[in-house]
């Protein structure tokens, strides 16, 4: 395969059609790499979104090595994985303590980083300093295996060939225009089920093109688990417990939650992770709650790291869906459905889905 035909292609299509993403716009080191932590879980619109909400509240890779941690994951709240949003800001404490607040350059060194792998490593070098670095995601391996003629590459021989095509691909062009061109190709065009190859850009040297893929297999429900929120109400405010620092949302402020008895009600809400799937049921409670919390109005929630989860359960306790959300009720069933839109959905992260019964 031709590596400088194959690069030059991708620069000249890369040129035209280019995705607008605002780190694209000046290649400033800082917000490559605050995009990268974002969009390792994340997708597109949602990380677009949330890059310039962190760069309102950080805007330099000093003001965040600055902040308190509680304020990092203030901003994060919503986005899940907050394992990545202390990486960063320990990886930007580093950088700024030991690196003179220089991000660097070389993939090895980048590594060192808290958080960051070949992948997002490959990605800032590329992407901020147009290093010949490969940033290999799924999307990118999809795209040169089918150039390749390789299929799915799932043996180690296979693999070897796409990483040394790309070696080769970063090697002939500007490593920054190349990766991104492979990143646009695979998100835009080089689908998994349906590659649009008449719009292919490599449909003239590609060993795949026009080929028919059959349809992957659909992976099965992810493990789920009840749980019982109990939940007090006053004047606009619902009791919330602070982190706990273990578990699955032990970073995070949210109602009393505990392991679902046989003799708690059923109502509540289905909330879904990308990995796992909880069923919270929801026991009003009144009196005084005791242990450590604080009362909690949805205004002052945004100050607090918290998860959709934490909001849907004090919408639920305040006694209305979600802000921007009607309910839509059947019979037996009532599902958290966007005012205006068919389709029902549940929170700003696209992994997150929502039902109330
Ligand atoms: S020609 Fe088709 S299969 Fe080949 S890279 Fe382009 S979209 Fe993918």
């Amino acid at each position: 395969m031709d590596a400088a035909r194959t690069a030059r292609d991708l620069d000249a299509w890369f040129a035209a059609n280019a995705r607008d993403l605002p780190w694209r716009r000046d290649h400033d080191p800082y917000h490559v790499l605050l995009a990268e932590f974002i969009l390792q879980q994340t997708r597109m619109e949602t990380g677009v979104r949330y890059f310039h909400e962190l760069l309102r509240r950080f805007p330099t890779l000093r003001d965040l090595a600055g902040a308190n941690e509680r304020d990092v994951l203030a901003a994060w709240s919503g986005l899940g994985y907050y394992r990545r949003a202390r990486n960063l800001h320990a990886t930007a404490r580093r950088i700024v303590r030991e690196l003179g607040g220089r991000i660097p350059s070389d993939v090895d060194a980048l590594e060192e980083l808290p958080g960051i792998g070949p992948y997002t490593a490959g990605a800032i070098a590329s992407i901020a300093f147009d290093r010949p670095a490969t940033s290999l995601d799924g999307n990118q391996i999809r795209v040169l295996s089918r150039v390749l003629g390789l299929g799915r590459p799932s043996n180690k021989q296979g693999g070897r060939q796409v990483r040394a095509f790309a070696e080769r691909l970063v090697a002939t062009a500007s490593p920054r225009r190349v990766n991104q061109a492979l990143m646009d190709l695979g998100s835009t065009i080089c689908l998994p089920d349906r590659p649009r190859c008449r719009a292919c850009p490599l449909a003239a040297s590609c060993r795949s093109a026009g080929r028919a893929w059959p349809p992957r297999r659909k992976e099965g429900p992810a493990p789920g688990e009840r749980w019982t929120a109990e939940l007090w109400a006053r004047g606009g405010r619902v009791w919330l417990t602070p982190p706990r620092g273990k578990g699955l949302l032990g970073d995070l402020w949210l109602p009393p939650m505990r392991p679902a008895r046989a003799s708690d009600p059923s109502d509540g809400i289905r909330h879904v992770f990308s990995h796992k799937r909880w069923h919270v049921a929801t026991l009003r409670r009144h009196g005084t709650p005791t242990g450590k919390g604080r009362w909690v109005s949805m205004e002052a929630l945004r100050g607090l790291p918290h998860s959709a989860l934490t909001r849907r359960l004090m919408a639920w306790a305040l006694g209305g869906a979600p802000a921007g959300h009607a309910v839509w009720v059947t019979p037996r069933r009532a599902t958290v459905r966007r005012a205006g839109t068919g389709t029902a959905t549940g929170s700003r992260s696209a992994r997150s889905k929502t039902r109330l019964r």
